[in-house]
């Protein structure tokens, strides 16, 4: 029989701590008692430095439910990715799959049914997607959507509307736990461990309580660092500005050069014209060339695994 972790991070819930830990409970409950996880099968809180009682509040959930309940205390505040990535990693060694789920229950729990299914149906990842964004603000949804587009027009694969509501076994935790990178955006680096995957598509609901932990200035960052983490587009896009500017100077030194046999321009315009568009395109592209070996260090210093087996038969 498989053991389950259900992952949480947690920053500042004691709100809906006790809620989030019933809910889960409950899933536990319903899935052992339908033989589709063992029962030694728990939920892992990962406290990501709280300052208020959420901390508290898992140990008194633990005492009282000492085998379901299980908290891991970081010793500050890392993030959301990194506070994740701390209850993966704890629970890759005592579990046969995991499901990372928010605190605050806006992901729908009865779906982690159906990510059991498709688990034991030979899939390894599979993400919970959001179906419509009725329940978020018309600004996050705009946001939020836009930030998935753009994120694919820069090369980063991500899943369309899928957040870090997820499951994966032990062998795509495994695969996971080979990439060391500091600049961690999990939407785009589990497209990379592989395997066979599968969406399960879901409701996002309101918050249960509290508030939400990421305002503009984090979802811009987290955007920023997706992005310079997974692409070297943007030193591309340098590149190709200075052969454009290269190629308009050519433009400026014609429309300079008649003036200049017209006669309608102030003396020295003419060489001042010619030198600030060439060499503007020239230093941009140069620029854009050494970016490029930037970008290859870049790669290299990540040390990703270069492939990942599935199978050798
Ligand atoms: N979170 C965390 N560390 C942080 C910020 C958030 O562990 O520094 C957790 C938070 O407790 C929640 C999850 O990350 O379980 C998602 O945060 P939130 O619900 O506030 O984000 P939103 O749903 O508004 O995007
Ligand atoms: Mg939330």
């Amino acid at each position: 029989m498989d053991r389950l972790a259900i992952v949480v991070p947690c920053y500042n819930e004691e709100e809906v701590l006790e809620i989030c830990s019933e809910a889960l409970r409950e899933v536990l409950s319903d899935l052992q008692g339908k033989g589709k996880i063992s029962e030694d099968s728990f939920v892992l809180f990962v406290n990501d430095g709280s300052k208020d009682k959420t901390w508290e509040l898992i140990e008194k959930e633990h005492e009282k439910y000492p085998d379901k309940i299980k908290g891991v205390k970081l010793a500050g505040n890392v993030g959301h990715q990194f506070a994740l990535t701390a209850g993966l990693i704890t629970a890759k060694d005592m579990c046969d799959i995991s499901v990372s789920i928010d605190a605050d229950l806006q992901d729908d729990v009865a779906v982690i049914e159906e990510m059991v299914d498709k688990y034991h149906e030979g899939k390894d990842i599979v993400y919970g997607v959001r179906k419509k964004r009725t329940t978020d603000t018309f600004f996050k949804r705009v946001t939020a959507e836009g930030f998935y587009k753009f994120m694919s027009f820069m090369g980063v694969k991500t899943v369309y509307n899928h957040a870090d509501f997820r499951l994966m076994s032990k062998r795509a935790l495994e695969q996971f736990a080979e990439y060391k990178e500091t600049n961690l955006f999990l939407r785009g680096l589990v497209p990379l461990i592989g395997y066979e995957t599968d969406c399960v598509y879901y409701d996002r609901k309101e918050r249960v309580a509290g508030e939400s932990k990421y305002p503009l200035k984090k979802m811009l960052a987290l955007a920023f660092n997706g992005i310079s983490s997974f692409s070297v587009k943007p030193i591309t896009f340098i590149t190709t500005l200075g052969l454009i500017i290269i190629i308009m100077s050519v433009l400026a030194a014609v429309y300079a050069l008649i003036s200049y046999f017209t006669g309608h321009v102030t003396e020295g315009w003419t060489s001042l014209i010619l030198s600030i568009w060439f060499l503007g395109g020239v230093q941009l592209l140069c620029i854009g060339l050494i970016g490029q070996y930037i970008g290859k260090i870049y790669i290299e210093v990540k040390n990703r695994p270069r492939y990942n087996i599935e199978k050798v038969i």
